[in-house]
């Protein structure tokens, strides 16, 4: 089967790996239809390795580099492992990339995101950009018959914007600022205004996400390159301050500012992945009883995710700019990292 693996740093090759594996007790294959390229997959091929282990192999899964890439994907279950009863081949399905021990103190907690040995698909398991793949069963969620293989490859990332919403607890009436208009900022603006958010700022400088952003409900819309976002939220909010501040980017100016946008006792989430560590000023969380938090995969949000897309409350159609074929991924990796004025999601498609 065709799959595109990521080696290193620039470089991720369309390659015929061994064909559709056997799905071992538990697990079953599914047939991949669409695998979106996320900005972690992008963090892989410009700087990585991030999270793709290249010294020594996975403590879970044993797997490292090289490694298939991929992480948000819809498909159909094309096998069945031994004791798996829950699911039938044939059926529409997505998965969560998240893969736990069930063991250890954090999985005894209920925390199964924060796993000691947890493996997600493209870093530390084979991903799912590629014409099959393998997973647990207990990762796998039925698609409602109304929700596309497009939009269904999205549930993944609206996990996400989901998760980083109840992290910052946001509530009936709260006013919320988003850095970032990507995937990940375009859902959580939609989940929050699911949650019962008045006003939601959002800040962004690419053309097309400022559009979508403005299109999925956006109180307004700031360009950095227009002058200060934070002057402007603090104007527009009678000198408070948002109760919730959502960082989406993860550069240096941008994690700081996030934080000044929340005002007195509001609430920060970090979802944006770092490069290099940022300077904080520990006065503005500890003079001011800021409370910051952070968003690492998801747990529990697959439900509420496949929820909203199926009744509607959240749009995923808008998101998506481009379909590719897998042997065009690095154009579009290429094309994510040049273009982000265009692009917002781009779909590998395994149907055509
Ligand atoms: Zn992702
Ligand atoms: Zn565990």
């Amino acid at each position: 089967m065709k799959a595109a693996v990521w080696h290193g740093q620039k470089d991720v090759r369309v390659e015929d790996v061994a064909n559709p594996p056997v799905p071992g007790k538990g697990e079953v294959t599914i047939k991949v239809k669409r695998c979106g390229i996320c900005g972690s997959d992008l963090h892989e091929y410009e700087i990585g390795p991030v999270g793709i282990p290249i010294k020594e192999p996975h403590p879970m899964t044993g797997r490292m580099a090289p490694l298939i890439m991929g992480h948000e994907f819809s498909g159909d279950i094309f096998k069945l492992g031994e004791g798996v009863s829950n699911l039938k081949v044939g059926e529409r399905v997505v998965a969560s990339p998240l893969w736990y021990c069930g063991k250890c103190y954090w999985c005894r907690r209920g925390n199964y995101n924060l796993c000691r040995t947890a493996a997600v698909l493209g870093a530390g398991a084979d991903g799912a950009c590629a014409e099959y793949i393998n997973v647990p069963a207990y990762t796998v969620f039925k698609l409602p018959p109304q929700i596309s293989y497009d939009v269904g490859a999205l549930v993944e990332p609206l996990s996400i914007g989901i998760r980083t919403v109840k992290q910052g607890r946001v509530s009936p009436g709260d006013t919320v600022a988003i850095w970032g208009a990507g995937p990940i900022g375009l859902f959580a603006l939609q989940a929050a205004r699911v949650a019962g958010a008045t006003r939601v700022y959002v800040i962004e400088k690419a053309l097309r996400r400022k559009e979508c952003a403005a299109e999925l409900g956006a109180t307004a819309v700031l360009d950095p390159k227009d002058g200060s976002p934070v002057r402007e939220i603090y104007r527009m909010t009678d000198g408070i301050g948002v109760d919730v501040a959502l960082e989406c980017v993860g550069e240096k100016e941008t994690g700081e500012q996030t934080m000044r946008l929340s005002r007195r006792g509001g609430r920060v989430v970090y979802v944006g992945v770092f490069h290099e560590p940022a300077q904080v000023d520990f006065n503005r969380i500890g003079v001011f009883e800021r409370e910051i938090s952070g968003v690492f995969v998801n747990n529990g949000e697959f439900e509420p995710a496949i929820a909203y897309l199926a009744d509607g409350r959240v749009k995923a159609e808008p998101l998506i700019s481009q379909k590719i074929t897998i042997d065009e991924i690095n154009r579009g990796l290429e094309e994510l990292s040049n273009h982000k004025e265009k692009n917002i999601k781009i779909l590998v498609s395994f149907d055509g």
